[in-house]
């Protein structure tokens, strides 16, 4: 029976099998692999996957695909909201200490499973992830450009990134309205310990206007925090490179 796609469930399959090919080599799945598929859809990323891999973890919140899922003699279907998935649970279920996470994701949820995935990062050997173009562009960006922001600073000290491939919307069925891309995700071996909360305050406010001065929008954030060092505020919050947030957030937080 054809699948009807729900749009609340962010389903755009992909359908373009050169697009394919070239996700599924740069994901370069080995056979054994401990790897978890999000949103596995109709399969289409799935099946190559399963094949090289020989048995795939895939998590799917719609009921009818997931009971299709759990017609593949390969896969081991989560029927389940990603975003209520104990990642540590699937690595000890996996008998895994680390596992591999891919996914055409939902663009309605994207940074939302980003950064649920960031809380569980120690059980994480790396992400492959199709996203909107734009979102990808804004993870990657460096400071003094227009996309540099929040979510360049939380995930650029944790992971190192790179935009792999450019897809098209013809690629899917039905084309989403978005340009989209890959991004592949390596965890940092030994990151800076930093309080990731007071780190993710710290940037919303120094971003709450990515204009002015930082003495104007941090100035009394530091002063509440009795902050007496030399983090440099007459700069503006996308001059900042990462580096320099994590450190003021480690300082800040009595662990610099
Ligand atoms: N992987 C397929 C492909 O590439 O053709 C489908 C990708 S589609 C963009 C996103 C998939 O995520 C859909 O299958 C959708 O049902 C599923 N999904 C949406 N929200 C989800 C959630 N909160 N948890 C798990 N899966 C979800």
């Amino acid at each position: 029976m054809k699948h009807i796609a729900r749009k609340r469930f962010g389903q755009n399959f992909l359908t373009d099998g050169g697009i394919i090919d070239a996700i599924v080599r740069a994901i370069a799945p080995r056979p054994g692999d401990p790897m978890v598929e999000i949103g596995p859809g109709l399969a289409a990323l799935t099946q190559p996957l399963v094949e090289r891999l020989g048995r795939l973890t895939v998590i799917e919140l719609d009921r009818d695909l997931a009971a299709r899922l759990r017609q593949h003699g390969q896969l081991d279907v989560i029927e389940s909201d990603v975003l209520k998935v104990d990642f540590a649970q699937v690595a000890q279920a996996l008998n895994a200490p680390k596992i591999r996470v891919v996914g055409n994701l939902p663009y309605n949820i994207s940074s939302p499973i980003l950064f649920h995935l960031l809380e569980q990062v120690h059980v994480v050997q790396d992400q492959h992830f199709m996203l909107q173009k734009e979102v990808i562009d804004r993870m990657v960006a460096q400071p003094a450009t227009a996309a540099y922001g929040r979510l360049s600073v939380m995930l650029q000290w944790r992971y190192a990134m790179e935009d792999v491939l450019f897809v098209p919307p013809e690629s899917f069925d039905p084309p989403p309205r978005v340009d989209s891309a890959v991004v592949r995700m390596l965890p940092y071996d030994q990151p800076a310990a930093v309080d990731v909360a007071l780190l993710s305050e710290l940037v919303q406010v120094a971003f709450s206007q990515r204009r002015k001065l930082l003495r104007h929008t941090l100035g009394r954030w530091l002063e509440a925090r009795a902050y007496g060092g030399a983090f440099d505020t007459q700069r503006r919050a996308e001059e900042v490179p990462v580096a320099d947030y994590v450190a003021l957030a480690r300082s800040v937080g009595g662990r610099g």
